[in-house]
This record gives C-alpha cells, sequence and structure tokens, in this order.
C-alpha cells in the first residue's frame, strides 16, 4: 500500500507539472541551468526540452532574462540563498525566437540532495504589463491635462483680474480726466480771479477726485500765498519741501512729494507764479505707486491744469489792465470824465441815503493858455502830466480825482464837508503852488503854476448831483473873478447868481 502511494504519488505529481497551464520548473540558481521544466514552461522561454535541460550544454537561465532586468534576477538569486526563502518577481525575457516577454515568477527555495535548488512557476503577464503600462500612461495623461487645466484657468483668472484691475484703472483715471473739460470751461467764465482758484480747487476735489488741491500765488514780499485750498485751510503762507524748490525756481516743472502729492508750478510767461498743489486722486491711489503709465498721466494733467491756470491769470492780468485803463485819463493818470460822473452818482445817492457828508472839488489851473501860447502846447501837457501825478498822492483812498476836462480837475471827497473841506481845497492849492514843473525846453528848471478852486457840499438845499457840479463851478468862477490862486465855498458865496463878467 505504501508502495502503490509511493508510486502513485510521484506520477500524479509528474501529471501534474507536465499538465500545468502555468510554467513549473526547478533550476540550479549557482548553476544557471534548469533541472527540470514542463511544456508550459518551454513554450513561455520559446525554447525546447531539450535545450534548456537536457543538452550537454543547457541554455543559461540568465542568457534568457533580457538584458536590462539581469540585475533584478541576480539580486534576486544574491537575496534568497536559504531554503523556504520566497518570493515574486517580475522581468524580462527574451524567447529562442527573438520575442519580448513579460514574466512574474513565483518561487521558492529548496534543499533538494544537499544542493539548493529554485523551484517556481511562471506566467507570461506581457499583456497585463501592456495594460497597467497603458492605464498608467493614461492616468499620466489624465494628470497632464488637469494640471494643464488647472494651469490654464489660473491663467485666466489672473488675465481677468488683470483686465478687471485695468478697467477699474481706466475707470478711475477717465473720471479724473471728464473733470478737466469742464473745469477749464467754468474757468473761463469767472469774472474775478478769487473765483478761479476756489473753483480749481473745489472741482480738482469734488469732480476730479483728487485727494486736495490748493493754489499757491507768491505775494509781493515773495512768500507763498494759499489762494484757496481744499479741503479747506485757512490762508497764510505754505512752505514747500526742498524738492519742491526748483519747481518755484523755475528749473522743473513739477515735483512729486513722499505722500505723493503733486507740485506743479504755475508759470505766467517765464515767471513762476506759484503752485497748483494736488494730493492723488482717492480712486487712482492703489493703483499710483507700480504703475508708470498712471504715474505719467497724473503728472501731465497736473501741469496741465498749472498751465492753464498761468494763461488764466495772465488773461484776468491784461483784462484788469484794460478795465483800469479805460477808466483812466492817459495824460494825467487821474480818473476820466465817465469814472468821475459814475462816481459822483454813487457817492450823492450814498450821501442822501445814509445822510452822510460829501462835497465836490472843482480846480483850474490859471492861465493855462499862456503856457501853452508861450511854451507849447507840449510844455503845456507837462504841466497836465506833473499836476496830476501830484494830486493822485494827495487825496485819501475814498477820495475820487479825475480830470474833468481840459485843465479843470474835480475830487469827489466823502465824510467831509464845510472847512475841512476848504482846508484841503486850499492845503491842495498851496501844494500845486510849489509843484516843480520840469521846463522841457530848459533842463533842470522848473516853472510853476497855480489853480483857482471851488467847494461844494452837500445840504439840504441840494438835491441832485448836477446841482452840486453846478455849486462847485460857480465857487470856481468866483474864486477866478477874485483873483485866481484862491479857494472858494459854495456856501460862502452870496445867494444872488454869480456876477455876470465871471468866466
Ligand atoms: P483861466 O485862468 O481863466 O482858467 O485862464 P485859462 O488860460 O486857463 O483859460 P481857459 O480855461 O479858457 O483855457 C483852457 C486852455 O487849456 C485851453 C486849451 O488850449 C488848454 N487845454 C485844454 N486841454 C489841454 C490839454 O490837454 N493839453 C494842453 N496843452 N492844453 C490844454
Ligand atoms: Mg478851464
Ligand atoms: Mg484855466
Amino acid at each position: 500500500m505504501e508502495e502503490d502511494t509511493a508510486t502513485i504519488q510521484p506520477s500524479l505529481l509528474h501529471l501534474h507539472f507536465d499538465s500545468a497551464v502555468d510554467g513549473q520548473y526547478v533550476l540550479d540558481p549557482e548553476g544557471d541551468v534548469f533541472i527540470k521544466v514542463n511544456p508550459a514552461m518551454c513554450e513561455l522561454l520559446g525554447f525546447t526540452r531539450e535545450q534548456l535541460v537536457e543538452a550537454r550544454r543547457p541554455v543559461s537561465t540568465l542568457s534568457i532574462v533580457h538584458e536590462a532586468d539581469r540585475d533584478i534576477v541576480r539580486a534576486q538569486r544574491k537575496s534568497a540563498e536559504h531554503p523556504g526563502d520566497h518570493g515574486v518577481m517580475r522581468f524580462r525575457i527574451v524567447r529562442s525566437d527573438g520575442a519580448l516577454r513579460h514574466l512574474e515568477v513565483r518561487y521558492a527555495l529548496l534543499n533538494y540532495m544537499g544542493r539548493l535548488v529554485q523551484v517556481g512557476s511562471a506566467r507570461d503577464v506581457s499583456e497585463q504589463v501592456k495594460l497597467e503600462s497603458k492605464l498608467r500612461n493614461e492616468s499620466e495623461f489624465n494628470r497632464e491635462l488637469t494640471l494643464a487645466a488647472q494651469r490654464n484657468a489660473q491663467e485666466a483668472q489672473k488675465k481677468s483680474l488683470e483686465v478687471l484691475e485695468a478697467n477699474t484703472r481706466v475707470g478711475a483715471l477717465s473720471e479724473v480726466l471728464r473733470a478737466i473739460p469742464l473745469l477749464t470751461k467754468r474757468l473761463l467764465e469767472l469774472q474775478d480771479i478769487n473765483d478761479v482758484f476756489k473753483q480749481t480747487a473745489l472741482t480738482m476735489v469734488n469732480e476730479a477726485q483728487f485727494s486736495s488741491c490748493a493754489v499757491l500765488l507768491r505775494n509781493e514780499a515773495g512768500e507763498l500765498e494759499v489762494k484757496y485750498a481744499n479741503p479747506f485751510r485757512t490762508g497764510g503762507t505754505a512752505q514747500v519741501s526742498e524738492r519742491v524748490k526748483p519747481v518755484l525756481e523755475g528749473r522743473e516743472e513739477l515735483a512729486v512729494d513722499d505722500d505723493g502729492t503733486h507740485n506743479a508750478s504755475i508759470r505766467a510767461g517765464a515767471e513762476v507764479r506759484g503752485l497748483l498743489q494736488v494730493g492723488l486722486p482717492k480712486n487712482l491711489q492703489r493703483f499710483y505707486k507700480g504703475h508708470k503709465p498712471i504715474q505719467q498721466s497724473i503728472k501731465d494733467l497736473v501741469s496741465t491744469i498749472a498751465d492753464f491756470l498761468g494763461v488764466v491769470i495772465i488773461n484776468h492780468e491784461n483784462l484788469e489792465h484794460i478795465k483800469r485803463q479805460s477808466r483812466l485819463d492817459k495824460l494825467t493818470g487821474l480818473y476820466n470824465r465817465r469814472v468821475f460822473e459814475e462816481q459822483l452818482s454813487t457817492e450823492f445817492r450814498r450821501a442822501l441815503r445814509y445822510d452822510r457828508d460829501l462835497s465836490l472839488m472843482i480846480m483850474d489851473i490859471d492861465n493855462f493858455k499862456k503856457v501853452n501860447d508861450t511854451l507849447g502846447h507840449q510844455q503845456g501837457d507837462k504841466v497836465l502830466e506833473s499836476i496830476g501825478y501830484m494830486l493822485a498822492g494827495s487825496f485819501r483812498d475814498l477820495d475820487t480825482v479825475c480830470r474833468y476836462g481840459g485843465e479843470e480837475i474835480c475830487v469827489i471827497m466823502p465824510e467831509t464837508v464845510g472847512q475841512a473841506a476848504r482846508s484841503k481845497a486850499d492845503q491842495i492849492r498851496r501844494k500845486v503852488a510849489e509843484c516843480d514843473i520840469p521846463l522841457l525846453e530848459k533842463a533842470g528848471e522848473n516853472m510853476h503854476v497855480t489853480v483857482s478852486i471851488g467847494v461844494a457840499c452837500v445840504t439840504k438845499a441840494v438835491t441832485n448831483e448836477d446841482q452840486l457840479l453846478r455849486d462847485a463851478d460857480k465857487a470856481l468862477y468866483a474864486a477866478k473873478h477874485n483873483g485866481k490862486n484862491q479857494v472858494q465855498l459854495a456856501e460862502d458865496l452870496p445867494s444872488s447868481d454869480p456876477p455876470a463878467n465871471a468866466k
């Protein structure tokens, strides 16, 4: 029975070994040869049993392993050197027909008749490896795709943020720019230069969105005077930083302070009159630092407004000059007859309404015709010019000194009547007589003239300015009649008409 078993069992084992689907083998790791292979193994490797086992020089097991994988096999053989060691490994083989196969080998080490042998089974896993690699490649590819998609999405998000920011920037800048034509139009419509400064500061902040705006102009003492500031700060003078000094000196057009305040020179022709001081627009502050085009735009803008202010200032000055000229008499520099009439009317009404004092003085140069006749018309002009100049500086600001016509000069004197008016007139009479008038023909020599003066004061009896003028005229005639170079008060005249032979 035992014998049977002993005989049956090996034959069963043989049967199993030979008919197994997987390749089965026993190999001698040290000799690098197969000891036993089943048909499936021969099939797998593409060699005959003859070649692998029975030949006088069988095929070396390592030689079948793909060159690049031989180290895997060598390492396994080195590490598994005790009976019972077992494992799984994969490597490629090159079949006798040259085809490449992936094998998965499960092995164990046994002690067989004093030798260490490796028994194992091998399977062709080429398809599986191919599939795995395909899967790996696909997932790699998918991962790549995903990463690329993510990168694109991030890029797109960044771009859209940039576009958004650029839009905001452009929007903010255009808001600033939109206010400029508005400002220039407004400024051109204003009559008063102080309104120009005020409107500039208001529009730059309230409409153009600058955070602050001040117009600073040099006064006569050379200090920078605050003409208008928004946010409002009380007038007075301002100091500038070292950085801004070259702008005031005309060496630079614009300087930016550390806090972003732009200082642009306001020029009238070649002369720097002052500064336009502007804080960064509120809505552009966050773009300003890193953005050169924005910086340039703001600089250009502030410079343009400052230049425009310079032009407006010059225009106003010219206009003022023309206005003043149209009110002055060219020869004497005194006010002309138009101003006299306007002023007399104004002052007369004021005196009546508020019951204030008012007097009118008319003076006429004595024997002026003779000056013209003997010394020439030009010398006559010189007399008028000299007397005019002297008179202009001889009255209070309140008084209005006008050339009425020819060689007659009128002075409107508010808050003065009676003896005060007479003594003022007499003081003037003496001043005229003492006034040195250069002789054109004889350099260094002077001539002198005298005046007769008539004075009339507003009283209850005087009902209109024409009457006041007539009264003063009558007084003047009386002064002429009484011998010239004297003052006559209308109220001192006898109430009758002046003498018939008076002028
Ligand atoms: P009286 O003392 O009475 O005033 O004598 P008069 O010579 O001044 O006489 P009248 O007032 O008649 O003469 C005024 C003269 O003043 C006449 C005119 O030739 C002269 N005259 C008026 N305007 C000007 C002027 O702008 N320049 C010059 N050179 N002469 C003028
Ligand atoms: Mg006269
Ligand atoms: Mg005269």
